[in-house]
């Protein structure tokens, strides 16, 4: 896939405590392993500074003695003896061996919080992200409403955001039927009022369905501000889905396509493709590739984005937040550009509200 990979000491490790959770055959072993592996992913320093002088390790709240034993491991030598062993004995070493072979690199907390740090003025910086292109509200699988949804961007110093909710061809997801979508557009208006000159961007989740085909007549797709075209089936598949993402990228009114592989870290490998095709066609038509920031899609990652800059791609670095406080996913999808190297300039997220508006319009031809 090209590219090194950026060394992330707590998400190395959360991985290993993920894999030994998968190993389990008691439930309560396996969830302990889990917030274990969630308690190092969302640590905001790598784990090793947290040592005290003595070399020994603090209380740190979700970890047990087994945990730390690995944690311990990983810092001193760089692997878990004691991790494989486990696995070894489980029987389920081939399982976990596939699960780490699911390509793809991610970042921990920490790490996303390193990578922001980096100073270098050629990187797009946090504090000129004015808005983010994707997010949920209680409208479909979100959970809170739209105005919250829009005071936490205001909290985060955004100038716009786009509210999108998932399209009725995604059941699922609780997606809109076209009543609710009329009922949206009004509710959008309302909130908009309030939130002045803070602005909601009405922006729809659209549904890439096998044939490529969007789950949204030609109409409703002029209709939007922002339309994210995601895939959500056959993420599993190993055939080559090159065409479904160039009928969507080829489709009048698509600005963004989300989380392109579907990928889900660990444990869902995502699309097969021409991805160097993909990006061809998408920068020619200038539609955006999303950076998903949901740390379990971190999608595409920087490696992959890399190969985007290279082909000329805009970018969407979105948050795919559910809710307020899911916002700063965003913040992952912004390190994951760092590291990729992409120029500011090509973040769409860096942009002024009338200069977005000026790109979405050109979309729609
Ligand atoms: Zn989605």
């Amino acid at each position: 896939m090209g590219g090194s990979q950026w060394p992330d000491l707590n998400a190395t490790i959360a991985t290993l405590l993920r894999d030994l959770a998968a190993i389990q055959s008691v439930r309560p072993k396996s969830f302990g392993y889990k917030r274990a592996a969630s308690a190092v992913f969302w640590l905001e320093r790598p784990i090793d500074e947290l040592r005290a002088a003595d070399g020994s390790f603090p209380r740190i709240p979700g970890l047990g003695p087994s945990s730390m034993r690995v944690v311990a491991e990983v810092v001193e030598t760089g692997w878990s003896a004691s991790a494989e062993r486990a696995i070894d004995a489980s029987g389920k070493r081939a399982e976990v061996d596939r699960r780490r072979a699911i390509g793809g690199a991610s970042l921990s907390r920490a790490g996303t919080l390193r990578v922001l740090a980096l100073r270098d003025r050629r990187l797009p910086a946090l504090a000129r992200y004015r808005g983010d292109l994707q997010m949920h509200s209680e409208w479909s699988d979100g959970t809170t409403s739209i105005l919250a949804m829009a005071r936490g961007c205001e909290a985060r110093g955004y100038e716009w955001c786009a509210m999108t909710d998932h399209a009725g061809g995604l059941a699922i997801a609780r997606g809109l039927s076209d009543r609710d979508l009329v009922r949206q557009t009004a509710a959008i208006a309302r909130v908009n009022e309030k939130v002045a000159p803070f602005r909601v961007l009405r922006g729809i989740e659209a549904n890439i369905a096998a044939d490529g085909s969007l789950d949204l007549t030609p109409e409703q797709i002029q209709s939007f501000d922002i339309v994210v075209a995601a895939p959500h089936s056959k993420l599993r598949s190993p055939e080559d889905q090159t065409a479904r993402l160039l009928r969507a990228i080829r489709t009048r009114g698509v600005h963004v396509i989300g989380h392109p592989r579907g990928r889900m870290i660990g444990s869902r490998p995502g699309i097969i493709a021409d991805w160097d095709a993909v990006f061809a066609a998408a920068a020619q038509r200038n539609v955006a590739i999303e950076l998903d920031g949901d740390p379990a899609r971190q999608d595409l990652d920087y490696q992959l984005a890399a190969r985007a800059r290279d082909a000329g791609c805009l970018f969407a670095a979105d948050s795919d937040a559910h809710a307020p406080d899911q916002l700063l996913y965003a913040e992952t999808a912004l390190a994951h550009a760092r590291l990729a190297r992409i120029p500011p300039e090509r973040l769409v997220n860096t942009w002024p509200l009338a200069k977005l508006l000026r790109w979405a319009a050109g979309c729609r031809q």
